[in-house]
């Protein structure tokens, strides 16, 4: 039921004296649960696509079904409504608000939508345990090291129980030592029926996914299926 369909997205950016075609006419699914890796020189479609994932924009042409939703049909008021509540960001540079502490920070989306209580306080402290955390519930991003600063992200992006979490190159800043640990973490929640989508340019990181997605030229270019034996570190 909140399955992800990528229905021949086009993509076009219309500049003075030309038109780019980022995306043409792109389809794959992401089932419930499914892990995907979008994989990708430069200049070929990820940021683009990644932007309608997490409905930033809306596609030129084609269907972006999100369980019921299609997002090619929605006005920009829904999109945001979308946005806020159903997908979860994590990005390269964590993106945490410094003067506030790791359960406040997880509660970010929820303070967007005026939801602020007792009960989404404990639902931040559970997830800042899910994430390994739950001696640090009232420190700050300073006193955190890059890795538990990606956690608290990532605990972030739980909070409204999303669709997907949708990862933008998020072990880019990290040394090998916590990108394992980060990956060991996505593999956990992955395991537990989260789904996740992440754009990589990273062998070692895509490799940990259960599929790669290649795109070329704005033109999906493979859609492969890691063997348990490539998924092992
Ligand atoms: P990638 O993330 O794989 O590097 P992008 O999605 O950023 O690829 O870009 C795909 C193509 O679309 C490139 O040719 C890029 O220059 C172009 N493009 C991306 N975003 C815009 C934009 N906002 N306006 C105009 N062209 C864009
Ligand atoms: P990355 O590959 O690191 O994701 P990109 O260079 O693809 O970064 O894109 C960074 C941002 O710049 C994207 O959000 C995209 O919308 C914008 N962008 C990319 N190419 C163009 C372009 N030709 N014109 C305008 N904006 C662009």
């Amino acid at each position: 039921p909140l399955a992800t369909a990528i229905r021949n997205v086009t993509k076009e950016y219309v500049l003075k004296s030309e038109t780019v075609r980022a995306l043409r006419g792109v389809s794959f699914d992401v089932p419930e649960g499914d892990y995907v890796a979008i994989m990708g020189p430069s200049g070929s479609g990820k940021s683009t696509l990644l932007n309608l994932l997490g409905c930033l924009d809306k596609p030129s042409a084609g269907q972006l079904l999100l369980g019921q939703d299609d997002i090619s049909k929605m006005s920009d008021d829904q999109l945001a409504e979308v946005r806020c509540r159903r997908i979860g960001f994590v990005f390269q540079s964590y993106n945490l608000i410094q003067q506030l502490t790791v359960v406040e920070n997880i509660q970010v989306p929820l303070y967007y939508q005026g939801r602020l209580g007792s009960k989404e306080n404990k639902r931040a402290v559970e997830l800042a345990e899910v994430v390994g955390l739950g001696d640090r519930l009232d420190h700050r991003p300073q006193q955190l090291s890059g890795g538990q600063q990606q956690r608290v992200a990532i605990a972030r992006s739980l909070v409204n129980d999303p669709y997907f979490i949708l990862a933008d190159e998020a072990t880019g800043n990290l040394d090998s030592k916590t990108t394992e640990e980060i990956l060991t973490l996505f593999d956990r929640l992955n395991s537990e029926g989260r789904t996740i989508i992440m754009v990589t340019h990273e062998d070692d990181v895509s490799r940990r996914a259960k599929r790669i997605v290649r795109l070329k030229d704005g033109l999906l270019k493979s859609d492969t299926i890691n063997s348990e034996e490539d998924r092992q570190s």
